[in-house]
């Protein structure tokens, strides 16, 4: 006979003393299907930042596979390459001509786009000259730009200036367009890891790219994985907790990536309509959708939009996000919820 939860539970906290010696490498527990099984975590580095992997599964898991897996991701999303693939489509001078693109290029282009439409383009990946005009792409800069570099820019910053074929794996330039994944690139990379430990017939796992995480099943202590949405105010201490058996997180911020030009802070996010990083209250949005792809490019945008704007789509279209503020007259930051989100943090407390 297998065992049942309670007694699984009893024997778990029997485990647990031992395995803290050995470290949080490994952690071993019993599952109910009476088979040894293994939590195994992975750590390294990629686009820009670093990735977690906490999985159990049946079949391998190494690390070879997920940084394979990652490279040739990279290899195509990666703003940072020069011989990547969305690197080449940057230089290509072709306009008005279909041209062939890899499959995982069209395949995020055509979820950014369904997030552009979504937001009013908030979201935009044609925003790329203005993030290097500002200084937030491969290359430094020195000096704000001038107002007439920035109009100037903005006349090839519009998403329906690419069009995309997801049948033949094509892609149109209608003008000197560039683009940056650097918005959705990292929740993509997370779905496509999630891909993969499903084929490796992985039950529960979490997985964690530069802060975009996603989580299936359960944790090595057989309860849902507990994720904290973090208030930045510089303690680096949770506010809140979710505990999530599925779905997926991101968040977009302005306290950790922003210029300073004047001594005046100008963060990484830029709304593409205006052609300014955006300039409000809000120092992060975090998002929970059920795909990190999605999550990510919507704290984008939701931070592009600004608090009432954010606040008012999360609760029309039933989204889950956290939004925190900073009020500089008071000197405090603070946190809202949409109600969607109320919900998950009443289950996970
Ligand atoms: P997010 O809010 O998720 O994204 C903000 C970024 O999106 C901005 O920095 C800008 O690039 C872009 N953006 C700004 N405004 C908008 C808008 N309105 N709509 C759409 N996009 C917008 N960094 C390195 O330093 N070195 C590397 O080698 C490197 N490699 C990378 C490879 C890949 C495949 C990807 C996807 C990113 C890489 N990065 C690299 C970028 C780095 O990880 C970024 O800092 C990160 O992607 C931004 O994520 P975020 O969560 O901070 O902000």
């Amino acid at each position: 006979m297998c065992e049942s939860s309670p007694t699984k539970r009893a024997r778990l906290s029997l485990i647990k003393p031992i395995i803290k010696g050995i470290g949080s490498i490994l952690i071993v527990i019993l599952l109910p299907g009476c088979e040894v099984s293994f939590y195994k975590t992975f750590r390294g580095d990629t686009m820009g930042t670093y990735y977690r992997v906490v999985g159990q599964c049946r079949d391998s898991l190494t690390y070879q596979l997920l940084e394979s897996e990652l490279l040739s991701l990279t290899s195509v999303l990666s703003n940072y390459d020069e011989a990547s693939e969305i690197s080449s489509v940057n230089r290509s001078e072709s306009i008005g001509e279909w041209v062939p693109a890899h499959e995982t290029l069209v395949t995020v282009l055509v979820a950014a786009q369904q997030i552009s439409e979504q937001t009013n383009g908030a979201f935009d990946v044609t925003v790329a000259p203005l993030v290097e005009l500002w200084g937030f792409g491969v290359k430094d800069v020195t000096q704000p730009p001038s107002t007439e570099s920035i109009k100037q820019e903005l006349r090839r910053v519009n998403y329906r200036l690419l069009e995309l074929d997801e049948n033949n794996n094509t892609l149109r330039k209608l003008s000197n367009i560039k683009l940056d994944l650097s918005g959705i690139g990292k929740g993509y990379g997370v779905d496509h890891l999630a891909e993969v430990l499903d084929n490796q017939r992985c039950t529960d796992f979490l997985i964690d790219i530069g802060g975009e995480i996603r989580v299936q099943g359960h944790n090595a202590l057989s309860n849902s994985w507990r994720v904290g949405i973090e208030v930045p105010d510089g303690t680096g201490q949770s506010e809140v907790f979710l505990s999530l058996s599925s779905g997926a997180l991101a968040t977009s911020g302005s306290y950790r990536n922003y210029r300073v030009f004047d001594e005046k802070s100008y963060p990484h996010v830029i709304d593409p309509r205006s052609g300014y990083p955006t300039s409000h209250n809000l120092t992060a949005v975090t998002v929970y959708r059920s795909t990190a792809t999605e999550a990510d490019a919507l704290a984008t945008a939701l931070f592009v939009m600004g608090f009432d704007e954010a606040l008012e789509f999360a609760e029309s279209n039933d989204v889950a996000v956290a939004l925190t503020t900073w009020d500089a007259d008071s000197e405090k930051h603070g946190a809202s919820y949409s109600t969607a989100m109320k919900a998950l943090i009443n289950e996970g407390n």
